[in-house]
């Protein structure tokens, strides 16, 4: 017995028309529990007519109100995490306690939102000449759309409708298909705030329906983030429709480990970045980049570390890692273990004989050691629970590594020398870094987004830059007749 997954427009559940459909699996079991309706070109014709329509009147809605939207919808994502919580980790894998915590990065987003009067506020120059003065506006787009990956089903679509709505929008999701029903909880939870139907609108579907996206032109603005490819493929189609496009794309996060690192926490910090959500974040740690003689302790203090790591059902207690999202994924990450041994990298600890439930896509976390550069466990982006070390000789070795990757989303530098921190921070060519942090997702009131291959577009995702992005600039350059020189009787003597 599998559900029927629909869209959402006009503000209800509207089941889709086009006959196709895309299984939705529980990872974890391996079992299909879902059927997720793919959209055509009309139906997203039909999203987009309802959201224009409701773009209109919400671009009038007060400040206030829509902060009281905001704020409805925090209190109620509080309240029913562990419902969302549960539902991510059915279609999707992660552990609950990894589910809440996408839930709680979401809802930073939701917060950073509800301050949208401060956020508007635009500038004011009295007399910029005589009599005249000079002010500006930032006013909503129409219809923007976003569309998201299988990995944050909650976290990425609020790090784009909070600011899209509050900035006075109607925002279409196309979430991805293969854990399609976050996102009809968070419509759900919407309606529930008070968003008047069709601002929020879900259009389930793959890449048809992303294509009636990328071509309409009632759609101002799409977001997207997804893999390098496709990030490139929207960005590129996208802009030549006349649209404003920032598309996040893949990642290959290197952390930089030096001789003077604090190794227990290089380790803790390391093992929970390579391995949390089974390694399918796009700011997972993926290469560990040892400096000189830290290299034998590190590998061993990760090494330790893993046999530790329950690995199962991400719904069951006690469990750190679950499976991958799907059985082809999962032998795809088999592959690259293959290849990396293959070509002479050493297997630490190997996931693939590591005993896990034979049912659903799980894999074992895996340690590579002396991974060479041109070993396709280093060129590729894996997305999955391995982490492949890299030994250097310096410093230098180490950035020089960095840099020259094309993808530049995260990194991680690991040291007690604050200085050579800093020297780090300036030289690294990469958009996110963390400094003895593993993960550095920026809070909500910073934006996020990589450079290089990890970026199209030159707008960064959430906090004020997506406000830049979800709005458009207005200048009102006003004069006013001298109230001392007019005919008019005001009633009042004219004094200044
Ligand atoms: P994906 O690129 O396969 O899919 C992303 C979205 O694009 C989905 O909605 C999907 O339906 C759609 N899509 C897929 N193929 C398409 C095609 N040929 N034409 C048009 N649309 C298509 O990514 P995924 O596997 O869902 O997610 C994992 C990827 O996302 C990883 O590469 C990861 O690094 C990346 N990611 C990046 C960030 C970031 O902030 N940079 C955040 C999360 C995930």
């Amino acid at each position: 017995m599998t559900t029927r997954i629909p869209h959402w427009i006009d503000g209800r559940e509207t089941p889709g028309t086009s006959g196709r459909r895309s299984p939705v699996f529980n990872p974890a079991t391996g079992a299909q529990t879902g059927d997720v309706d793919l959209a055509s070109t009309e139906e997203v014709d039909a999203a987009v007519a309802s959201a224009t329509a409701a773009a209109r009147e919400w671009r009038h809605a007060s400040l206030s109100k829509r902060a009281a939207v905001l704020f409805a919808l925090r209190e109620l994502i509080h309240q029913r995490t562990d419902e969302l919580a549960a539902i991510i980790t059915a279609e999707h894998g992660k552990v609950l306690a990894d589910a809440a915590g996408e839930i709680a990065r979401g809802l930073e987003n939701v917060e950073f939102a509800a301050g949208v009067p401060q956020l508007l506020k635009g500038g004011y120059s009295e007399q910029a000449a005589s009599g005249v003065d000079v002010y500006n506006i930032r006013q909503p787009l129409g219809v923007v759309a976003g569309i998201t990956p299988f990995n944050f089903p909650a976290m990425v679509p609020l790090w784009m409708c909070a600011n899209a709505i509050a900035c006075g929008n109607a925002f279409i999701l196309k979430p991805s298909e293969k854990d399609p029903s976050a996102a009809l909880f968070l419509a759900q939870l919407w309606k529930e705030a008070g968003l008047p139907d069709g601002v929020f609108s879900v259009v389930q579907g793959d890449k048809e329906a992303v294509d009636a996206i990328l071509e309409h032109p009632g759609i101002a603005a799409v977001s997207f983030v997804g893999s390098t490819p496709i990030a490139r493929y929207i960005y590129e189609t996208g802009t030549a429709h006349g649209k404003r496009v920032q598309a996040l794309g893949g990642a290959k996060n290197h952390a930089l480990v030096l001789p003077d690192a604090d190794v227990d926490m290089a380790a803790d910090a390391v093992v929970s970045a390579a391995y949390g959500a089974a390694g399918e974040r796009c700011m997972a740690l993926s290469v560990a980049v040892a400096v000189g003689e830290i290299g034998d302790v590190l590998v061993d203090a990760i090494a330790a570390r893993l046999p530790k790591l329950v690995i199962g059902d991400g719904a069951a207690t006690g469990t750190d890692m679950g499976p991958l999202i799907t059985r082809e994924h999962r032998d795809k990450v088999k592959g690259y273990i293959d290849a990396g041994a293959d070509a002479g990298a050493t297997v630490v600890v190997d996931g693939r004989e590591t005993d896990v439930p034979s049912d659903g896509f799980f894999l074992g976390t895996t340690l590579l050691d002396n991974v060479a550069k041109d070993m396709t466990v280093y060129t590729d982006e894996i997305f999955g629970p391995v982490l492949s070390v890299v030994r250097v000789d310096t410093y230098e070795e180490g950035l020089e590594l960095i840099n020259s990757n094309p993808y530049a989303n995260g990194t991680a530098i690991f040291t007690r020398d604050g200085g050579v921190a800093r020297q780090f921070q300036f030289d690294v060519e990469v958009g996110m870094v963390g400094i003895n942090v593993p993960i550095p997702v920026p809070v909500a009131y910073y934006s996020f987004g990589g450079w290089k291959d990890s970026l199209f577009g030159d707008t960064h995702m959430y906090g004020p830059e997506g406000v830049n992005f979800y709005t458009r600039g207005k200048v009102v350059t006003s004069r006013w007749p001298d109230p001392a020189t007019s005919s008019v009787d005001l009633g009042f003597p004219r004094t200044r």
